[in-house]
């Protein structure tokens, strides 16, 4: 069996250094707040290139104290409307509505997934103050229109960065390149931790404060609590592992687009649609999706040939229970891409002889 994303083998590379690394934590009696986050911000800092990193509890929490702290300083107020694209993983539209501000989604360009930032400046309204962009698959989902317009309109540019780490925009990492980016490093992630872990990244000092207070109770002084915080702190342990696992992620970023690189020229199947890549710096390859009008078919025949693939996402957040006002709102774009989007096997690991088999099978299904 090809695995889709095989983890013990990842972590098995760097084995020793991660053991001996967590053992130091153990060790030293120090658990929470200490010197590995204090480390771990500023290699993350210098890796990403903003001034501020503060390390949380996941990637939904850092996401929600970006527009919980912009309501803190008084820039957004629930009710405010936040542009999203409508096929992303639900957290993003979470972080949203948590807060009590309005999702309001846009549909994306069927060739990148990526959100249609033609279809943005009809959607704004006065209540409008942020585009939430989703770097969607490990793709630079940010492009010049839509800085501009940002700048237009006066609005704030977040990044959800939970899929994209490494993935650069002329030069620049993505998680910089708008006011603030909320980061994931859910095991799964391209960096990812042992357990659940993310953080924010900022070159706005106010924001930063309020973030580092708001996922500590609310708190910056101990036993003052000046906003109703939770407790969403980044442990001593997971620290220390993205301490370790950072020093590789360039590494493993090109092993990734190694086998984009290999999908992309050996898949000839005219039943599947590969991904265009236009900019091989602007993909860090989290996902490797493909279509196929009859993906569920598809699943089966690689499933029964040993094949491991998933499908990201199953529904888009507009079909889900948990919003029933907008089941009945149309997104036919989003909704082709649920239907018909396949993940194939994609990690650092992949060998080429698992490479080449998951091709033969892929070249060799008929519908
Ligand atoms: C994983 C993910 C998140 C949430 O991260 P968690 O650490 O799982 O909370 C947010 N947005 C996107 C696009 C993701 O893929």
């Amino acid at each position: 069996m090809i695995k889709f994303l095989d983890l013990q083998k990842i972590t098995e590379q760097h084995t020793l250094e991660i053991h001996e690394a967590v053992s130091r934590v153990i060790d030293s009696g120090w658990y929470l707040q200490g010197s590995e986050n204090d480390l771990f911000e500023q290699n993350y800092s210098n890796y990403i290139g903003s001034k501020y990193t503060i390390g949380c509890a996941n990637g939904l929490d850092a996401l929600i104290w970006i527009f919980r702290a912009y309501i803190e300083m008084g820039i957004m107020k629930p009710g405010d409307e936040i542009i999203v694209p409508a096929n992303t993983y639900i957290a993003s539209i979470l972080a949203i509505t948590e807060n009590g501000l309005k999702p309001v989604l846009i549909e994306p360009k069927l060739e990148t997934y990526q959100i249609d930032e033609n279809q943005i400046e009809s959607a704004i309204t006065p209540k409008t103050k942020a585009i939430l962009i989703v770097h969607l698959y490990g793709q630079c989902a940010y492009n010049q229109k839509i800085g501009e317009i940002c700048k237009t309109h006066n609005l704030k540019l977040v990044e959800d960065n939970a899929q994209a780490h490494g993935c650069l925009y002329n030069g620049k990492k993505t998680g910089s390149i708008g006011d603030a980016a909320g980061h994931s490093f859910y095991p799964g992630k391209n960096l990812g931790a042992f357990g659940d872990a993310g953080a924010v990244t900022t070159n706005d000092v106010e924001l930063a404060k309020i973030i580092r207070s708001l996922a500590n109770y609310g708190s910056s002084k101990k036993y003052v609590f000046k906003y109703t915080g939770r407790n969403s702190r980044l442990d001593e342990i997971q620290a220390v592992v993205l301490n370790v696992k950072l020093k590789y992620i360039d590494r493993e970023k090109e092993a990734r687009k190694k086998v984009a690189k290999y999908y992309i020229e050996n898949i000839s199947n005219p039943k599947i649609i590969l991904p265009e890549i236009s900019d091989w710096n602007s993909h860090v390859f989290h996902i490797f999706p493909v279509r196929c009008e009859k993906r569920d078919t598809l699943q089966n025949f690689l499933t029964e040939n040993g094949v491991q693939t998933l499908i990201h996402y199953p529904i888009p957040p507009h079909k889900q229970e948990c919003y029933k006002d907008w089941n009945n709102l149309s997104f036919p774009v989003t909704e082709q891409i649920h239907k018909e989007e396949l993940s194939l096997p994609m990690s650092p690991v992949l060998t080429e002889d698992e490479m080449k088999y998951v091709v033969e099978i892929i070249n060799r299904f008929e519908v």
